[in-house]
């Protein structure tokens, strides 16, 4: 499918006017329509609640509109959960679904009343002596199947090297601690691959959490009140890519719920979802102007971004698609290196690109930013963050992030006069 910008090239001027580049801009009305089509794709099941991906972006602004649809928040860490408090979220609309989790975590966890995920059956005595033998009447604990996780196209992921989750004989050992220890309601959550860009991987998922549930259920008398298929749900980075369709992805959950849970006599289990590309990705763009053009051996486009910005494309070698703003249907009959100024060779947003001849002072827009951009970001180099702004419905737009400056820089630096003067001059 063709990937166009969100914003025209006059748009996005019009803001580079009192926003200099680079930024982050997201798309209210596209970021509405997707809640809704997700709110609507799961309404088959009463209890369905997705939880955001804090993690994904985790700007308050973007969480305040996921709340317009009863959506709660899937957290890492303790910022993220007081991130979540911050926009009024507390009990179990909020998630904690971690690993290697700190102490104080759990603790603020359960001080808001949030569920929390086990990723292990040893966070279970740990948990005890954190929380004095007193349990929340909800817990979660997540599955790792181990091996690897296939569909019918094929090896998807690879469990069996993953950190995550629990084998099927502690999850169950779990389970039973819990019980013992006076939980009523349990959660099983799994999630067995990353950016799947088909409508298989939920539906396959889901069978196979709904069927070891219901074995749980009959081995231990439990009684399950969600199942949380967690993230994984991709969107398509390359413009070849079909994109998936969440209403057949809810379609197939159903199918399995009714081919599975309502004949184990557990057609009151609520479904959970902890989308974070899915709901974000397409709906944010990394904007940034070329500033300097380089030949040498190759063609060499120089932004005012960089990998601190954005480091899927220096950390994955991942595929960001890239539109000169103004010259969306000029012939693309260059061939440029996209790069940051980094000291480090793989600040390249794109390599080897196929790009309509690029001139100083154009606006570049990266696609699909939105999830797992901004967030990634970093210091490195002493290169500051930027600002994020969101595109609303009326088409003005407004900071939700004010860009860092050299004070924040050197806020966590001892309180020398040195420091103190460069705190003032830039503040
Ligand atoms: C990262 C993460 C998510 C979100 O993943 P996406 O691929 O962005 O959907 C959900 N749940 C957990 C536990 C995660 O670690």
């Amino acid at each position: 499918m063709e990937k166009r910008p969100f914003v025209t090239k006059s748009e996005a001027e019009e803001i580079a006017k009192t926003h200099p580049t680079p930024f982050y801009l997201y798309d209210e009305a596209g970021i509405r329509q997707n809640c809704e089509a997700v709110r609507k794709a799961f309404s088959w099941n009463p209890g369905y609640r997705e939880y955001f991906a804090v993690k994904a972006t985790p700007s308050p602004a973007i969480l305040s509109i996921m709340q317009d649809y009863g959506f709660g928040f899937d957290c890492s860490s303790l910022t993220e959960l007081m991130l979540a408090k911050a926009v009024g979220a507390s009990g179990e609309t909020v998630m904690l679904s971690s690993n290697d989790t700190p102490a104080e975590d759990y603790l603020y966890a359960a001080k808001l009343g949030a569920i929390i995920n086990l990723d292990d059956i040893t966070h279970v005595a740990f948990l005890d002596e954190l929380l004095g033998g007193v349990f929340p009447e909800t817990m979660c604990a997540r599955f790792n199947p181990g091996g690897v996780f296939t569909m019918s196209n094929g090896i998807m992921d690879n469990p069996g090297d993953s950190k995550y989750g629990m084998t099927k004989e502690q999850l169950f050992d779990c389970y039973r601690q819990l019980k013992e220890r006076g939980v009523k309601h349990f959660g099983l959550h799994a999630f067995l691959a990353s950016n799947t860009v088909t409508n298989e991987y939920y539906p396959t998922l889901a069978g196979q959490l709904f069927a070891l549930a219901a074995e749980a259920k009959e081995k231990l008398g439990i009684h399950f009140s969600f199942i949380n298929l967690s993230g994984g749900v991709g969107i398509p980075y390359r413009p070849e890519q079909e994109p998936n369709d969440i209403a057949l992805i809810g379609e197939g959950v159903r199918e399995m719920y009714e081919r599975i849970l309502v004949p184990a006599g557990m057609g009151d289990v609520a479904i959970y979802t902890e989308m974070g590309r899915f709901m974000l990705g397409p709906y944010g763009a990394l904007i940034t102007r070329a500033v300097h053009e380089k030949h040498i051996y190759k063609e060499y486009i120089g932004t005012d971004a960089c990998a601190a910005n954005l480091m899927r494309p220096a950390m994955y070698g991942a595929y960001h698609h890239i539109t000169v703003l103004g010259k969306e249907d000029a012939l693309a009959d260059h061939v440029y290196d996209i790069t940051g100024s980094l000291c480090e060779n793989n600040d390249k947003f794109a390599i080897d690109r196929k790009l309509p001849a690029i001139d100083r002072g154009d606006l570049l827009f990266i696609h699909d930013a939105g999830a797992h951009g901004f967030s990634m970001g970093y210091n490195y180099n002493g290169k500051l963050w930027c600002a994020e702004l969101l595109l609303k419905e009326d088409r003005t737009a407004e900071e939700i992030r004010r860009a860092q400056n050299p004070a924040d820089y050197f806020a966590t630096l001892d309180q020398t006069p040195y420091f103190e003067a460069l705190r003032k001059e830039f503040a």
